[in-house]
């Protein structure tokens, strides 16, 4: 009796224990209650400059999930609780149409870190990993070394460095041979909040080491290839969208003369470096960073890349708006290799249509979203390396950034059939 109730007290203290470090963990998080995001249909050229000049203002705190380009294209924006009021009467006077797409973003991130919380602790009593839910930092670092102990002939753990917070940077390499052989490199989550897109690097990870000697064309490609894959592109921002911020796009950088930190990792490479489509504002979420490779994060990339010297594919993956792009981005004149991996991009949206219907856009960077300069596949293009391209993953705005976790496998599955083809028509044509 005396045994059972002392186990009992040990109990509660773990409890209690438990709830002070959970409480702790989240003590600095940000929160977005009441914060709204809203789709506006601009119908003139004239409302898209009014919206442009609202993104620059900052007394507002809106955040620009897609940008005002054009008529065509919508435009959803996070708008805080305390400037909604003073956001819709300014849309309502010059006759701007928006709706709204999410109406209480608090909720939505309570749902998606209940869910998160409780596949813990399916995953800890099942001793599994679930590919169809969001991990953070640790479990996807952990999970690495799992694949790597379960395929070791064909999947090893390289470390390319380490990020601004000295957090290591991992890639994994699939390869079944052979030095310096061809390779085709894939990255997610270079913008650390679109978390579909780290989920869908660690499914298409899984996906290759267990398809390699089954599937016959996984395999000869594998037999004359390497696939380099880094999922945690932005290891910092990633840890940061976890314990601070989910809304995080950015390294963690602290930026000299600014209290505001991060750089954008993706305006932040040697192409076009400073032009269109990149801020010089340090509090911007594109701020392309003091120099060209000044993010440690891209730079670690860049040396891999280099040093290497035969990568044929370069694939970054973002999430959201359904889009298969090719360079350019900081200009819209178009590339000479522009009717192939227009071509190519086409047939590899197809298969991954025909999976469940899912509809993509295909086009360079410039042409189907906006001018962005700095981007990581327009210096790949210009390294030599033709097949370069970007995805934008699910969904076209219902849900944006916080796509929910039963969408994981569904967007990897579909994601996969795109990736296959581009990878084997990488293999076909050899140059
Ligand atoms: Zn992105």
């Amino acid at each position: 009796m005396l045994l059972k109730q002392s186990g009992h007290t040990d109990e509660m203290r773990g409890f209690w224990l438990l709830l002070v470090l959970v409480a702790a963990a989240y003590a600095d998080e940000r929160l977005f209650i009441g914060d709204q995001v809203i789709r506006v249909d601009a119908e003139t050229e004239e409302q898209i400059q009014l919206l442009q000049a609202l993104e620059t203002q900052e007394e507002w705190e809106m955040d620009f999930w897609l940008h005002p380009v054009s008529t065509d294209l919508p435009v959803d924006i996070r708008v805080p609780l305390s400037s909604l009021g003073a956001v819709t009467q300014f849309l309502d006077s010059h006759d701007i149409h928006y709706s709204v797409l999410i109406n209480n973003l608090q909720d939505l991130l309570d749902e998606e870190r209940a869910e998160m919380q409780e596949n813990q602790m399916n995953e800890r009593s099942t001793k599994s990993f679930n590919f169809g839910a969001y991990h953070r930092l640790e479990t996807i670092y952990s999970w690495m070394d799992t694949l790597v102990a379960q395929y070791p002939n064909l999947v090893s753990k390289q470390q390319i460095g380490e990020s601004y917070e000295n957090r290591p940077m991992y890639v994994l390499k699939f390869s079944t041979g052979g030095k310096k052989r061809p390779a085709i490199w894939i990255d997610t989550g270079i913008h650390s909040r679109e978390w579909v897109s780290q989920a869908t690097g660690v499914w298409t990870a899984n996906k290759i080491a267990t398809d390699y000697g089954t599937d016959a064309s996984l395999t000869s490609l594998l037999n004359t290839m390497d696939i380099y894959m880094l999922l945690l592109a932005n290891p910092d921002g990633y840890a940061y969208t976890h314990s601070n911020d989910r809304m995080w796009r950015k390294t963690r950088a602290v930026n000299s003369g600014s209290m505001c930190r991060g750089v954008d990792p993706n305006r932040n490479w040697d192409a076009g470096f400073g032009g269109p489509g990149a801020s010089r504002n340090p509090c911007s979420d594109s701020y392309h960073g003091p120099s060209a490779h000044s993010a440690i994060e891209v730079k670690n990339v860049v040396n891999l890349i280099k040093s290497h010297g035969n990568f044929k594919s370069f694939i970054s993956v973002h999430a959201y708006s359904q889009l298969l792009m090719y360079p350019y981005g900081y200009t819209c004149g178009s590339v000479p290799h522009k009717s192939e991996l227009d071509a190519v991009g086409r047939a590899a949206v197809q298969k991954l249509t025909s999976l469940y219907g899912t509809r993509y856009k295909v086009g360079s960077i410039c042409n189907i979203i906006y001018q962005a300069s700095g981007g990581s596949i327009d210096w790949s293009y210009n390294m030599g390396i033709k097949y370069s391209y970007a995805f934008e993953l699910r969904d076209t705005g219902r849900y944006g950034f916080i796509l929910p976790a039963n969408q994981i496998i569904p967007t990897a599955t579909e994601t996969w059939l795109a990736l296959k083809h581009l990878m084997e028509y990488v293999r076909d044509h050899p140059y």
